[in-house]
């Protein structure tokens, strides 16, 4: 099979061909989460990105191996845990359940396998010992450091230059920026204070790019097809671990580096240290649902910065509305017929277009495009009267295979409630079923119909307590001109 997917590979600079080292088979390393508090949505926008990639790589027929790490032990994680007064695995943990909560609300494939840093010390401390006798590092004080100036390739992935670099400067920070540049900790001795192992190269404990090296070539191997993370990983964490791992290895470590631009909000980028951030579940409190998160995330070209603004998230919503109302509108579609070679050729062209998109450099732009173009091309058919019911589900099965494959933003998992009629819309059965003998459905239609009365009494308050109570059982109700429609979305975290 001869693929005709691209990516843009930091390494090169360039938009390259994109060739797997085993035919059909994709090791994929993505960096996880630093541990020393929640995810916030900058962070999700990385591993939605990652997600999409490792969507479209599965869509294109590939395996993928997939493994992304989990930092359990650096010095923000430290200070964390200290200012607690708590052990680290006391102090991470939460952190780490909240990644997987959230994870799995986002519909993000989960990973072949998440090591932890504080399980793979000995992995660390081999390469530590492989880089001292080759002479690539050199202790100091008890910590032991990379020598930059002696793996020439230092400074490829991210250009930095090296001209104003003085030997011998070290540092013990695990981030830094590209203006201070110098050799890095590979190991940290002992501090009163620190958690520490006793290890064969002394009692400490690991920088944090060791990490990264030891746990990918422990499940890939030494080299491997795709690297990611969000640009600020570019430098220093990205470069250091090429260094160590092409130093102690010998050969080349990745093929393909891919990294995702910042989510900001008013040009700066969402971190945790600027206060300026937002996790999902900010959001989901605010009545959205996680695959309207989903969406905004996913629907800029990773390599674009996102801004984020609750308009954009509103934009979002109504895109996965139209995509909703659009499998709706078609199961109305009552007329007899065979398929006609209009819509057929319109759903091949989308087909098509959709994956030419993505087969350049992830160009998610271009394929909702083609899924939008066909929906609006479609509706004038249907609004025709040219739609016959074998378009409507030819048009069906289009757009949620897709969707189940790729986006997965899940616009059929919505009920909609016409004039107390509780309708289900359920991906296996994306049609216009009555449902009134669940109980919960006829609770949720009593509280609405409260509410119906309580905005008809202008008693506004009284209609926002009963959503609100509503959203905290996890259903969240929209307003539309057809009438009000609930859906099952995760409840706040309270
Ligand atoms: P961290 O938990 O800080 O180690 O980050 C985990 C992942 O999220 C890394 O791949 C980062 O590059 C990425 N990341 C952090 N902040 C942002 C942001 N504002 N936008 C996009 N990606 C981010
Ligand atoms: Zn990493």
């Amino acid at each position: 099979m001869t693929l005709m997917i691209r990516f843009h590979n930091t390494l090169g600079g360039s938009v390259e061909p994109f060739v797997p080292l085993h035919p059909g088979e994709v090791k994929l390393y993505t960096c996880g989460p630093t541990v020393y508090d929640f995810p916030h949505i900058g962070n999700w926008r990385a591993y939605i990105f990652e997600d999409l990639l490792k969507r479209f790589l599965l869509f294109s027929g590939l395996k993928v191996i997939h493994i992304m790490n989990i930092t359990d032990v650096d010095d923000k994680t430290i200070r964390g845990a200290n200012a607690k007064g708590l052990t680290l695995g006391e102090y991470t943990r939460p952190f780490i359940e909240a990644f997987y909560a959230d994870r799995d609300v986002l519909n993000i494939l989960p990973a072949d396998h998440y090591p932890r840093a504080t399980e793979h010390i000995p992995e660390m401390v081999a390469i530590v010992r492989t880089l001292l006798d080759k002479g690539y590092a050199y202790e100091k004080d008890g910590s032991i450091y990379f020598s930059i100036a002696k793996f020439p390739a230092y400074g490829h992935l991210s250009k930095i230059n090296l001209e104003d670099l003085r030997p011998g400067q070290r540092g013990d920070s695990d981030e830094y920026d590209k203006e201070s540049v110098h050799d890095f900790a590979l190991w940290k001795a002992k501090k009163e204070g620190e958690p520490s192992w006793e290890t064969p190269i002394g009692p400490g404990r690991p920088g944090w790019h060791i990490e990264c090296s030891a746990m990918s070539s422990k499940y890939l191997g030494p080299t491997f097809d795709i690297h990611c993370g969000g640009v600020d990983n570019i430098f220093p964490h990205h470069e250091n671990e090429i260094a160590q791992s092409e130093a102690a290895n010998g050969v080349k470590f990745v093929n393909y580096w891919l990294h995702c631009h910042h989510l900001v909000v008013n040009g700066e980028k969402m971190a945790k240290s600027k206060g300026n951030f937002y996790t999902l579940n900010d959001i989901l409190a605010k009545g959205y649902d996680p695959r309207e998160v989903r969406f905004l995330l996913l629907s800029t070209h990773y390599r674009k910065m996102l801004n984020f603004t609750f308009e954009t998230l509103e934009q979002a919503r109504a895109g996965r509305n139209r995509i909703r109302d659009f499998l709706v509108d078609l199961k109305d579609v009552k007329r007899d017929g065979a398929a006609s070679p209009e819509v057929a050729k319109l759903v091949g062209k989308a087909q098509a277009e959709f994956v030419s998109g993505l087969e350049d450099d992830l160009n998610i732009s271009e394929a909702l495009a083609a899924l939008f173009g066909l929906i609006k091309a479609a509706n004038v058919l249907k609004d025709k009267g040219k739609i016959s019911m074998a378009d409507a589900q030819a048009l069906t099965e289009f757009v949620l295979s897709v969707d189940k494959k790729v986006l997965a933003i899940e616009p059929t998992d919505v009920k909609l409630i016409v004039d107390s009629t509780t309708i289900a819309l359920t991906s296996d059965n994306v049609g216009l079923k009555v449902d009134a003998s669940n109980d919960l459905d006829s609770d949720v239609q009593k509280k609405v119909e409260e509410r119906q009365k309580a905005r008809a009494e202008k008693n506004f308050k009284l209609a926002d307590e009963i959503r609100k109570e509503l959203l905290a059982q996890g259903i969240l109700l929209e307003d539309t001109k057809d009438g009000v429609r609930w859906k099952r979305v995760q409840p706040p975290r309270s």
